[in-house]
């Protein structure tokens, strides 16, 4: 049996690996579940799973915890510092699917027990690379994609070799407002936002894929992930999210990753990594689907990926500014102070002011230096909104 632990295990990936453990529960002893506001869901998927210990990051829900799962013998726990002693609980495999830059420190924790950490949470590759990437290596521990773009280029690269590689194309649905007029963008209402053509996600990267927020962590997460220079990853919208990347190769082959949108692939294949196994997702009729279309993303349209370029070129701890400041925005658009396209503005405010900053650049980096800049960033992100 292997252990295993789920932190953002009420969210929308966290439900989506319980329903493949779900399917499979005498291969998994589970250890830790975590989650935040839904208790009712994490207490009945503690229970359903025979989870060791089920932990809320809210400290104020810890007895509405304790009372759902009374006579269970789930143990129960709160708080940030109780999601992170979870997350250092032994265990085999890790599946991160946090929100935010919250799950950097239960994500090094995992590594540095050593498990196999099934990333879903970009934002830790995006603020602290390379903490994250040193912290793998010295624990020899694996860090698996589940982001669908980065797990297709992951599976895009088994058995080749990183040097013959050329390009990397990710592809982006474009969000809610793809085929909007540019004058009607500044319009933009959380609830027209909050709404994909095609995945069904959690809120915050819902609203990061319309405004191409999401693309940009994840142009960063790739070029952290796989170590090639910033100039060979590139963005193509794809409305039919069919293809999820491409790999282009020094020959000129062009390696494409297909698949519905479904995020149980990805999250399979790190759980299954390095085997394959049959997963419960649909087969594609390819003869049935009428059309697969590409075109390059305008970057008026889409300023956040004007912004990661900026991002990878400074290096350091701009990752940590970037992902703060736009993680800010985000609760400033969500709670309707801003719209939709002042996010893009106060990032990048934000970027500039403190372009500055003593360390920004620092190539040396630990979970201080991060949480620090990122408190930072998000203070002159709420300075820059209360003040504009
Ligand atoms: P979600 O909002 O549905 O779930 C987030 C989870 O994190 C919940 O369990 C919540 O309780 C928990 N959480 C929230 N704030 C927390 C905090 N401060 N401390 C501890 N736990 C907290 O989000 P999601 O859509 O499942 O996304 C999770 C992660 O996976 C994000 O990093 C997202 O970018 C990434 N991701 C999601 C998808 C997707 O299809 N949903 C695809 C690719 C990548
Ligand atoms: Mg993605």
């Amino acid at each position: 049996m292997r252990k295993i632990s789920i932190l953002g295990a009420t969210g929308s990936i966290g439900q989506n690996t319980i329903d493949l453990v779900k399917r499979a529960p005498d291969d998994y002893e589970v250890v830790a579940l975590t989650g935040a506001q839904n208790i009712a869901q994490l207490a009945k998927d503690a229970i359903e799973l025979r989870a060791k210990v089920a932990v809320t990051a809210d400290l104020a829900r810890l007895e509405e915890l304790r009372t759902a799962l009374v006579g269970s013998g789930v143990e129960v726990a709160a708080g940030v510092s109780a999601v992170t002693e979870a997350a250092a609980r032994p265990a085999d495999w890790v599946m991160s699917a946090i929100v935010g830059a919250a799950g950097l420190a239960p994500g090094l924790e995992v590594l540095k027990q050593g498990a196999a950490l099934a990333l879903a949470n970009k934002e830790s590759m995006v603020c602290a690379g390379a903490l994250v990437k040193t912290t793998a290596k010295e624990h020899n521990a694996h860090i698996l994609p589940v982001d669908s773009e980065h797990s297709a280029v992951f599976q895009g690269l088994i058995g080749e070799d990183i040097t013959a590689v050329e390009r990397i194309i990710i592809t982006a649905s474009g969000g809610a407002f793809r085929d909007w007029p540019m004058d009607k963008l500044a319009g933009a209402t959380l609830a027209q936002a909050q709404t994909h053509p095609n995945w069904d996600m959690g809120q915050r990267i819902t609203i990061d894929s319309a405004s191409m927020f999401n693309k940009a962590l994840e142009v960063i997460e790739t070029r952290e992930f796989f170590e090639v220079p910033p100039e060979i990853i590139e963005v193509l919208v794809h409305p039919q999210s069919m293809v999820h990347a491409l790999v282009g190769f020094k020959d000129g082959a062009l390696m494409a990753h297909v698949g519905p949108p479904d995020m149980r692939h990805a999250i399979g294949f790190a759980l299954h990594w390095p085997e394959r196994r049959h997963l419960p997702v649909e087969r594609l009729d390819l003869a049935a689907l009428s059309q697969l279309t590409f075109r390059a993303p305008d970057e008026k349209r889409w300023p956040a990926l004007r912004l990661a370029r900026e991002v990878m070129a400074t290096g350091g701890h701009a990752g940590a500014v970037f992902n703060a400041a736009k993680e800010r925005a985000l609760d400033h658009f969500i709670s309707e102070r801003i719209g939709f396209l002042q996010m893009a503005e106060v990032v990048e405010e934000v970027l500039h002011r403190l372009s500055a900053q003593s360390g920004l650049t620092n190539a040396e980096m630990t979970l201080d230096s991060v949480l620090e800049m990122d408190h930072l960033a998000r203070n002159t992100a709420d300075e820059i909104i209360a003040n504009p």
